[in-house]
């Protein structure tokens, strides 16, 4: 998605690679592994209000279902492709078998602009996603959510257009549901609390108190917005955030004095994470270049934005006091950088296990939905709190035994519990 002369399919590819030959999996298990099993390439024709009809290029794509149905978002984008889908969805397959929880890997993406489009067609656009995939998504094969740019509002569509064709309800077949509509309390912040509940274990075991730390934002999106909440609540320093302007076409850095409070910018920003610049200025923030974000003088790097933004090119901009990078995205950072990475002895929370917080609270929505009995909000946070402090403990702990890279040993975990379930199913 994001341009940067880097495909993402491939990163996914030479990551799964690199760790398959260290791991000495069996080369037809490699070979099954190492693309997706199903793919949905279609078009949805749009009524747009001016009169056209625009047809929209949509995917969605299955890597691996033999822990449980296939499960992972739909984004919106203008810059979506087959491949950032395919990566995506291989992905999701690893942060599901890292976190534990009995489900595979999917994705899905629509080629659009949801910041160019009216509610009206935004929803045509969603039935229209929901018709062309009814028989290959549901609760029991292939489970959407919301990413980039989608809301509980979208899946909402998506979910009544299904119910109508199947003439019957069936809350399960999509998650990030809106609270009262068969949402889980506790979604709309699980990312980025999921992001945090990781990076305040890594922080615990690596005896740095929390509040000594400062912190720099890529994006102020779903995922940023509530990791840099939590981790502020935490007392540690939110330095910097960059985030999209969509009226200038550009990103920018938000700076101020003291620290970024990110109540006071929550309050100023749009829907698609966009900060407005003249109220920011009103209110004393300093704004800047959107890769500044990354030159801060801080401890901890927490991409929450795009793929392939941490790279050869720009890791020489980044300070030396960066102890960790903790990566709320997926895929931000590029596999030729991991060894600059591991060489500087920063540490990686891998964005697979780090934002896993998304995909296991949808998880709790399904159990929940299923059971028709929803819990409180303090029962979810603390059932999310223990899954991904769980995942991240079983992923330091044989990082230190085998004295591995973090995003290795996160893969050597969650490849070998996917290559188990698939040769117990007698599929390699
Ligand atoms: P979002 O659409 O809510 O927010 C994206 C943010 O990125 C916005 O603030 C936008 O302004 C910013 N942004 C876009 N381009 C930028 C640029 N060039 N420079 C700086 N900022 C830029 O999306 P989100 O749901 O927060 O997702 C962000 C990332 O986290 C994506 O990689 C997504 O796949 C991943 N993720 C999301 C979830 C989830 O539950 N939402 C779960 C797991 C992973």
């Amino acid at each position: 998605m994001a341009n940067t002369g880097y495909n993402p399919f491939e990163n996914a590819q030479t990551q799964f690679d690199g760790v398959a030959e260290k791991i000495g999996l069996d080369a037809d298990m490699r070979e099954f592994l190492r693309q997706p099993m199903k793919e949905f390439h279609f078009t949805i024709p749009v009524k747009m209000d001016d009169g056209t009809t625009k047809t929209f290029k949509g995917y969605r794509i299955r890597h691996n279902d033999a822990r449980g149905p296939g499960k992972g978002g739909i984004r919106f984008h203008p810059e979506e492709t087959a491949d950032t889908v395919r990566a995506l969805s291989m992905w999701m397959t690893w942060k599901c078998a890292v976190a534990d929880i009995p489900l595979g890997g999917g994705k899905g993406g629509v080629v659009c602009d949801p910041r160019e489009m009216s509610m009206g067609e935004q929803e045509r656009l969603c039935r229209g996603y929901a018709r062309a995939l009814y028989n290959n998504i549901g609760p029991f094969c292939d489970v959407p959510a919301p990413d980039v740019m989608t809301t509980g509002q979208h899946m909402l569509w998506i979910l009544d257009e299904y119910e109508t064709l199947a003439g019957a309800r069936f809350p399960g077949m999509i998650t990030g549901k809106p609270v009262g509509m068969g949402g889980s309390m506790g979604r709309t912040e699980a990312t980025g609390y999921g992001v945090i509940y990781t990076l305040k274990e890594l922080l615990k075991c690596e005896k740095i108190p929390v509040c000594d730390t400062s912190a720099s934002f890529q994006g102020f999106g779903n995922v940023a917005e509530y990791a840099a909440r939590m981790y502020s609540q935490l007392g540690g320093k939110v330095a910097a955030i960059s985030c999209w302007n969509q009226k200038d076409k550009t990103a920018y850095t938000f700076k101020k004095s003291g620290g970024c409070d990110v109540e006071e910018l929550a309050a100023i920003k749009d829907k698609f994470g966009s900060i407005d610049t003249d109220k920011a200025r009103s209110l004393g923030y300093e704004i800047s270049d959107g890769d500044n974000w990354l030159k801060e003088d801080v401890d901890i790097l927490v991409p929450c934005a795009l793929e392939n933004q941490i790279t050869p090119a720009v890791f020489g901009k980044i300070s030396k006091k960066v102890k960790v990078i903790c990566e709320g995205a997926n895929g931000p950072t590029t596999p030729d950088c991991d060894p600059l990475i591991k060489d500087a002895g920063i540490i990686m929370l891998p964005d697979f296990l780090c934002n896993a917080g998304g995909v296991t609270c949808s998880y709790f929505e399904q159990v929940q939905c299923n059971m028709n009995y929803f819990w409180d909000r303090a029962e979810v946070l603390e059932k999310l709190e223990y899954k991904m402090t769980s995942a991240f403990r079983a992923v330091y702990d044989l990082a230190k035994a085998q004295n591995v890279y973090m995003r290795d040993a996160a893969y050597m975990i969650a490849i070998r519990r996917v290559a188990e379930a698939v040769e117990m199913r007698g599929w390699v």
